[in-house]
This record gives structure tokens, sequence and C-alpha cells, in this order.
């Protein structure tokens, strides 16, 4: 597919660029162009273009708006010292893209022209991907949604894909502070055959209710039980958690279609596996954590996502109890993790799995 493109004539001048590049928020500032491929039923894929980043005009019936027939990903793109920009398992999130959009019947978009998207807007907003300093990154954020103007309750036979790029520090500004986790108790964010396993906006969406009641308890995550007996670990609202044991086994989650697969989650278990270190991917209780947290048994917890990265976990919490140790450090293990993932990333630690492609050299 060839990308048509069409360059902002008010694009931010270079130094205002380079002052918000020092010290990126993030996801609140955008690079000059957008990405936008459209569908029809009649015609497919078409119309694939760069274009100016600017507001998009949306008619008010548009089936978004209603029914929210969305999916998204998240990727990033990396500056190596050399200048060159990669991009971490580009075909391992077109393929969830893919996927998410058929779960919410919507149009699969092929997994070459998902990678040529993040390609094309580089190919005009390569000045926007940071320099290998404090985690800096560019952010991609393709997305997908119904866009025909329809009030009827059936699949879309219009919809748009986008890609917008925002340039992003570290998602947490602690640091590597332990974020303290809010037990949702109240509250699921996925049922069996439901939704889980897309990453479709209507999930956040469920989950922004408890995460309110977290900030109010002074955690920065919630932590999500299972629909059906609710007392089995999922995930956090958009990241996925390992419990490292005192033997230095790993355990995380298995996936049951309620949970995001997720792909930070899959190559932390390929590392895992690299160092001979076993991963049992299981159901795990919080009657398990809870009890392996007060012996001693588990010793180091942690969630992880391409926009986090991997973060320490220190307490859990809920309106019932406190899970975990006052002052809780980073993990040996997680830090680990972190820096050798970061690291492959970056291009300062050896790609053993080819997981890097690059966007521009
Ligand atoms: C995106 C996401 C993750 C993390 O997936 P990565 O591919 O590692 O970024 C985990 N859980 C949920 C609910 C998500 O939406």
């Amino acid at each position: 597919m060839e990308f048509k493109i069409i360059k902002s004539d008010h694009a931010m001048p270079e130094s205002e660029r380079e002052a918000l590049l020092e010290n990126p928020a993030f996801g609140v500032n955008f690079s000059d162009h957008q990405v936008i491929i459209e569908w029809t039923k009649e015609d497919g894929w078409q119309n694939a273009r760069v274009e100016p980043y600017g507001p998009m005009l949306m008619d008010p019936s548009s089936a978004v708006l209603h029914y929210g027939q969305e999916v998204f990903e998240g990727i990033k793109a990396y500056r190596h010292q050399d200048g060159s920009i990669h991009t971490f398992r580009p075909t391992a999130n077109g393929a969830r893209l893919q996927k998410s959009a058929k779960r919410m019947a919507l149009p699969e978009l092929p997994i070459d022209v998902f990678v040529e998207s993040l390609r094309a807007l580089i190919s005009v907003d390569a000045a926007w991907v940071p320099k290998p300093v404090n985690e800096k990154t560019l952010y991609f954020r393709p997305f997908e949604i119904a866009a025909e103007n329809f009030l009827g309750v059936r699949a879309a036979h219009r919809a748009e894909y986008r890609v917008i790029a925002s340039p992003v520090g570290p998602y947490f500004t602690g640091g590597l502070k332990p974020v303290s986790i809010w037990i949702a108790l109240d509250s699921a964010r996925a049922g069996k055959y439901g939704t889980g396993e897309a990453k479709t906006g209507g999930n956040y969406a469920a989950s922004l209710i408890s995460q309110n009641e977290g900030y109010e308890n002074g955690c920065s995550q919630v932590l999500f039980l299972d629909a059906e007996t609710h007392t089995n670990i999922e995930e956090l609202g958009g990241m996925n958690v390992f419990f490292v044991y005192k033997d230095g086994h790993v355990v995380t989650p298995a996936l049951d279609g309620t949970i995001l697969r997720g792909i930070t989650r899959d190559s932390i278990i390929q590392l895992l596996k690299d160092k001979n270190i076993t991963v049992e991917e299981r159901t795990v209780t919080l009657a398990e954590v809870r009890e392996g947290y007060n012996s001693g048994e588990i010793k180091e917890v942690f969630a992880c996502g391409t926009a986090a990265v991997i973060t320490p976990v220190g307490q859990f919490k809920s309106r019932e109890e406190v899970i975990g140790p006052e002052d809780p450090q980073p993990g040996e293990l997680t830090t680990a993790l972190r820096e050798e993932l970061t690291g492959i990333q970056y291009g300062l630690v050896p790609d053993r799995h080819n997981w890097l492609v690059k966007l521009s050299s």
C-alpha cells in the first residue's frame, strides 16, 4: 500500500519542539503528522495517507460515539546512539490489532500495512523521536474506529485507521519507586467470553471508576480479579503482573481470554526462559499473594506494559486490607529485567530474538 504524504505547513518550529522534547509529559503533545487509512465494506482499505496532525471532523451520529466500536495499540519508537530509529515487535502489535478488531467487528488491517504505517509517519516526523536519554521515546497510538454515520445497531460499514504519535518520558514520574495498587473489590474489568482480550477503549472506560477509588486511596493503578469468582488475579487496568518467589521461580496469571495478551509480558517470559528461570503461567489467587507476601515466599512483584515497561509494585490495598511491606524497594530481578529489556530496545544489549525493526536509519 502506498502512503500519500501531505506535509504540514504549520509544523512546530525546531526550537519549540526541542524544548518540548527535553521533558515530555505522557501523551500530552503530538507530532506534526498523522496517518489515516479509510475502509469501506464495499472497497476495503484505501486512501492511505500521512497528513498534518489536527482535529477530525466527525458527524455526531458517527457509530463510534454511540456503540464504542474502537480498538487501539500502543507501541514506541526508540532512537539509538547512532541516530537510527527502531520499534519493538511491531508484527506482534499488528497481529493483536487484528485480533482486537475482529472481536469488535471491525476490519482487520494487514500486518505489513500496520508496520508500514509507522514507517510512513517516521518518514516525516523522525525529528519527534527524542534522544535516547531518560527513557524518552516517541509513543505511537494506532487506533481504529467505526466511521459510519448511522444509529442502527450493527457493525459499521465504514471504518478508519489512524496513527498519532506523542513524545513521552517515563510513565510514572517517581522513577523506579514501587507503585501501590488498589484492589477492585466491587467491579471487574472483563468477563468470560467478553472483550477482555481485545485492546478496546470500553475496557478502559469500565476500569476508571476503580482507578478513581485507587487515586483517593493513594494508589496509581488498579488490580482486577476474575469476574466469575472474584478470587483470582487477572491484571491491572493497563498492565500485566508478575510475582517472583523466594526460590527464584516466577508466576504470572495464565491468559484465559479475559486478560490482555501483553507483548511486554510475552517478552519478559522469553527473557526469563533465556536465564533458565522457571515461569509458571497459571491461576494466581489473591489469597496466595496475601500469604506469599506475609510469609516472605513472594519476594518481588512487578507490572509491565509498553508505556511503563516494567514497574515494581509495592503494596496492594483495598478497603479491607493492606498487603505488602511498609517501605518497599524495587526487586533485584525486576531491576535486572527492566535494564535488559530497555537495553534491547535502545540497542545497548544484543537483540537475540530479532525483536527490533528499523524504521529509519
Ligand atoms: C496494552 C495493555 C497491556 C500491556 O500490553 P503491552 O503489549 O505489553 O503494552 C496490558 N493490559 C491491558 C489491559 C492493556 O490494554
